[in-house]
């Protein structure tokens, strides 16, 4: 069965009501103005909007009401009561899209630990890796797989706390016995309070209902896995088939009749293969990606999201952070041929998103998520290509595309300032002076450095 991928604006699901709290799908970009009209202007900056245009120098970037409002020449008029920046010459760029991150409050790779933690607890360390995104120049995420992400999602809209933008996909959907179903424990105590927070469902009746049960609760993408996961399950395997296409097929009907696309973590060719041939929106890890897949998924616009990162901290820091070795030696294997694939991938126009897979931990944890830009390009991309990954093509992948990813009039003031050029030198992005999301200050460390020289 050949299911067509779909894709989805989740800003057609707005409920038209500016700031609502109770709407719990509700993505808020922008802020609806209080007390009359905020101008806030970001001045003596030079101007990578994320289109792929060549900078633009000698520009201030003037923002209404949390949205950007115009370009104009360093020149030009300011309006009387703007807040006015300086940038002293820095480069501004859209804020940062890491598309794969699971905001989970784990700290250690120790199967353990995860499994005797506290939620509660991780539910705190989660709120604090908020701020570490933020500070990185991450202003949109999306959550691959945690109920906390849900819950982070809320806060976040309605201001309880500073975070990034979160496009949650909620609890993962897997199978008994799965990639993420530690079996070491009893089934009960995976399904109250598993560490990876999966919801194990078997069966084509009983996934529709887990599905459902995501929507409800306030994601807007479905999170599934067709192939074992390197770090968690002895048992499970990269290379081994976790569904039946009826069950994947399943899982996909039912998110994309709820207008959830679907993000499949895959590993193994056969596993790719059969998200595509179930309909699956974006290929996670997609570490051996043949040329046949890598076709299609041109053809149809299915995005690879390659998690560089995880791979290349298991690989050197893995043995040093305790993670057990057969799943150092499960990375070892898939390592290979990795760069490979990505390279097929680049060949055959694959759209490619960043996301780093970073969960908390002391080997992935968050603040570090830039790092997989400098990693797309080590791998064959040219800077200018990994910046889209990171920002407009990343958006477009999560159908936001129409509120950040690029600097465009009308679009959330979502920003970040570097000191470097990152055309020229892509690590830059890894060292964000200034930071803002719907164009609140989020991180500046322009007054750190002012009151240090002082
Ligand atoms: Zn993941």
């Amino acid at each position: 069965m050949v299911v067509p991928a779909r894709r989805v604006d989740r800003n057609t699901r707005r409920c038209g009501r500016g700031r609502h709290v109770g709407c719990g799908y509700l993505t808020d970009f922008g802020r609806e103005p209080e007390l009359g009209v905020t101008w806030t202007a970001l001045t003596n900056a030079a101007i990578l909007d994320g289109t792929g245009a060549p900078p633009l120098t000698n520009r201030t970037v003037l923002i209404r009401d949390g949205r950007i409002h115009d370009l104009p020449h360093a020149s030009g008029r300011l309006p009387d009561d703007a807040v006015v920046l300086d940038l002293g010459g820095m480069t501004v760029l859209p804020g940062l899209i890491d598309a794969h991150v699971h905001l989970i409050g784990h700290r250690t790779m120790d199967a353990r630990d995860m499994a005797f933690v506290d939620p509660a607890l991780r539910a705190v360390r989660a709120t604090a890796d908020l701020g570490r995104l933020l500070a990185a120049g991450i202003t949109t995420v999306r959550d691959c797989g945690s109920a906390t992400a849900l819950a982070l999602k809320q806060a976040v809209i309605e201001g309880s706390v500073p975070g990034p933008h979160i496009v949650a996909c909620g609890r993962f959907i897997e199978r008994t016995g799965g990639a993420d179903d530690f079996s070491q424990l009893p089934v009960a105590w995976m399904a109250e309070r598993g560490p990876w927070e999966p919801r194990l469902a078997d069966g084509p009746i009983e996934v529709r209902k887990a599905v459902r049960e995501q929507i409800r609760a306030g994601a807007t993408w479905i999170k599934t896995c067709t192939t074992g996961a390197v770090t968690t399950q002895a048992a499970s395997r990269p290379d081994r088939l976790e569904w039946t296409d009826e069950e994947l097929a399943a899982i996909v009907d039912e998110a994309h009749r709820l207008d959830a696309p679907v993000a499949v973590h895959a590993h193994a060719a056969a596993g790719i293969h059969q998200a595509l041939r179930c309909g699956a929106d974006s290929i996670e890890h997609g570490t051996l990606l043949d040329d046949e897949a890598a076709r299609e998924m041109a053809a149809r616009g299915v995005f690879l999201v390659p998690t560089l990162f995880t791979l290349d901290r298991l690989l050197n820091q893995g043995v040093a952070f305790g993670v057990p070795p057969w799943a150092v030696a499960k990375a070892r294997q898939i390592a290979g041929v990795r760069q490979a694939s990505f390279e097929r991938a680049l060949r055959h126009g694959v759209p490619i998103a960043m996301g780093t897979d970073c969960g908390g931990q002391d080997l992935l944890p968050h603040g570090r998520n830039a790092r997989e830009a400098e990693l797309l390009v080590q791998s064959g991309m040219t800077p200018s290509q990994a910046i889209a990954a990171a920002t407009a093509d990343a958006a477009r992948l999560l159908g936001i595309a129409s509120e950040v990813g690029t600097i465009e009039l009308g679009k959330a003031a979502d920003l970040i300032a570097v000191d470097d050029d990152p055309l020229r030198d892509i690590t830059a992005l890894q060292r964000p002076a200034f930071v803002m999301v719907n164009g609140t200050v989020a991180h500046d460390r322009r007054r750190a450095t002012a009151a240090a020289v002082q």
